[in-house]
């Protein structure tokens, strides 16, 4: 069975990167019937952030990557903190010292600085000159006597011959060891293990079979697999994640604003619109934002633009078919699955009315006084009835305050846009003959049907029929009473969601 691991240090919010990371993780465990585990990887003190883990976990929740084993839930691999793990490493870095892969160095930060000084004015490579390897048993053993602080290096020169690293995204690496640093750093003066040493032996000990992992560590692959050659261990296997870049080419880390998954949360997007978003970054071709989505059969390899949602996805997931391009997150490209995910969510009325729940809150927390009429009839049913109406306009939930707020509130007859409509209509009078003709409509009650949308085109027909009032004009009035606004959904489809009361009102107080 496969096993896998997403391995977040608690340093700050999780980003889409790292959502990236569990993501595919989820995926490749999922797609082949294993499990995945969430590390903590928090041994470096210096760099912890209080409450960090807690909102890994809660981002995690909202987008529906639910982890097989970690903190909240035990199993056979735990703990899953690397502080409570601290003895093995120790154990492990003890095994290296004595199998010579690994040797004590007494050099302090100043020196090594020096050291590091002295190299780089040469021309060398090297960030360290080994002056420690040369150390005799008997001067280790005298110097930690004596208390002297050290470290544990590991010895670069016991594995002169090494095979090629493989990655299974960026394929066989050459000439991989010349970025390392030299004799790299396992065990701190403090005892804490450097990442590197923590990861090997966490992966070996809890089973790791695959690891996934973002392409930043990918120069660290030399030095894991040269690790694990030195303790005798088989490896496992390594998919490096291309990195993600902004529309404009920088590195999506170093955007300026807000990348962290709990702000895409409280900026309404779908947690599903979000997976499929990263998981598309690196899944075929660019996005064409004028291309229909693509229906695609179980056989069907989906194309850059498929709208899938989190199962539909481990479904299609394939790591063979990405390549180590780095890939743009286009915001249009969010938008567009954002719509998409919702308009198959309209298709569920539990599903509608969670949205529109989720309306009201909105409504409530971000315009409290000016939403305050609002609240006394907008029950979730009314807003599953604007949601009805508007379906294929809204892009994100969060806009529907703002695209039809005249749902919501009493139109704005002092807006430029209510001015220059009510310029284009001549008379008041439609008003008058409109509301002669709403006994017609009085029918139109709370259950207002798709067949009661077209009985009030007719009778706005009927009205201009027998006024002789150009339908144009007439619409621009009506759509003026009833909204102040030029554009939004049909006259019928208003009147259907404000009911007749609230229609006739609007029409008096226009003309008033
Ligand atoms: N702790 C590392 C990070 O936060 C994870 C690296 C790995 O997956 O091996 O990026």
């Amino acid at each position: 069975m496969v096993l896998l691991r997403f391995a977040p240090s608690p340093t700050g919010a999780l980003h889409l990167g790292g959502l990236r990371t569990a993501l595919y993780n989820h995926l490749y465990a999922k797609k082949h019937g294993g499990k995945w585990i969430l590390r903590i990887e928090d041994t470096d003190p210096t760099r912890y952030v209080t409450g960090a883990v807690d909102g890994i976990r809660a981002a995690l929740e909202w987008s529906g990557l639910e982890y097989d084993y970690g903190p909240g839930r035990d199993g056979p691999h735990g703990p899953y903190y690397q502080s409570e793990r601290l003895d093995l490493y120790r154990t492990y870095a003890h095994k290296l010292l004595e199998s010579d892969h690994a040797y004590r160095c007494f050099c302090s930060p100043d020196k090594l600085a020096s050291t590091r000084e002295r190299l780089a004015r040469t021309g060398s490579n090297a960030t360290y000159d080994k002056e420690c390897l040369h150390l005799t048993e008997e001067e280790v053993a005298r110097r930690i006597r004596a208390g002297e602080s050290s470290i544990v290096r590991f010895n670069d020169d016991r594995l002169p011959e090494r095979e090629v690293a493989t990655d299974l995204v960026f394929g066989a690496l050459r000439d991989a060891h010349a970025s390392l640093p030299t004799d790299p750093v396992l065990l701190k003066s403090d005892l804490f293990p450097t990442y590197h040493l923590a990861s090997i032996v966490d992966d070996h000990e809890m089973g790791i079979t695959h690891v996934l992992r973002g392409e930043e560590w990918l120069p660290s692959l030399p030095l894991h697999l040269d690790l694990y050659a030195s303790l005798s261990l088989k490896p496992p296997q390594f998919a490096h994640l291309p990195i993600l870049l902004n529309p404009d080419g920088t590195k999506m880390s170093k955007r300026k604003g807000n990348v962290s998954v709990l702000d895409f949360t409280r900026r309404g997007w779908e947690s599903e619109a979000l997976l499929n978003w990263l998981a598309l970054a690196g899944w075929g071709a660019q996005h064409d934002p004028n291309k229909k989505p693509a229906p695609f059969g179980d056989s069907q390899a989906p194309d850059s633009t498929a709208v899938m949602t989190l199962p539909e996805l481990v479904h299609h997931f394939d790591l063979s078919a990405l390549t180590h391009r780095r890939n743009i997150l286009d915001p249009a490209k969010l938008e567009y699955l954002n719509k998409h995910h919702l308009m198959r969510s309209w298709k569920d009325d539990e599903a509608t009315a969670h949205h529109a729940r989720r309306i009201r809150e909105l409504v409530k927390s971000e315009f409290p006084s000016r939403y305050l009429d609002f609240y006394q009839y907008a029950t979730p049913d009314y807003i599953a009835k604007v949601i009805r109406v508007l379906q294929g306009r809204i892009i994100n939930v969060f806009d529907v305050p703002s695209l039809t707020p005249f749902f919501f509130v009493d139109p704005d007859y002092s807006s430029p846009d209510a001015k220059s409509m009510i310029r284009s209509v001549p008379s008041d009078d439609y008003c008058e003959l409109y509301i002669c003709r709403s006994s017609t409509i009085r029918f139109v009650d709370q259950d207002f049907t798709d067949d009661d949308i077209s009985l009030v085109a007719t009778v706005i027909h009927d009205v201009c029929k027998v006024t002789g009032l150009k339908q144009k004009t007439f619409m621009t009035a009506l759509r003026h009473a009833l909204s102040a606004m030029k554009t939004g959904p049909s006259i019928p489809e208003i009147i259907s969601v404000l009911g007749p009361e609230r229609t006739i009102a609007r029409l008096k107080n226009a003309i008033s």
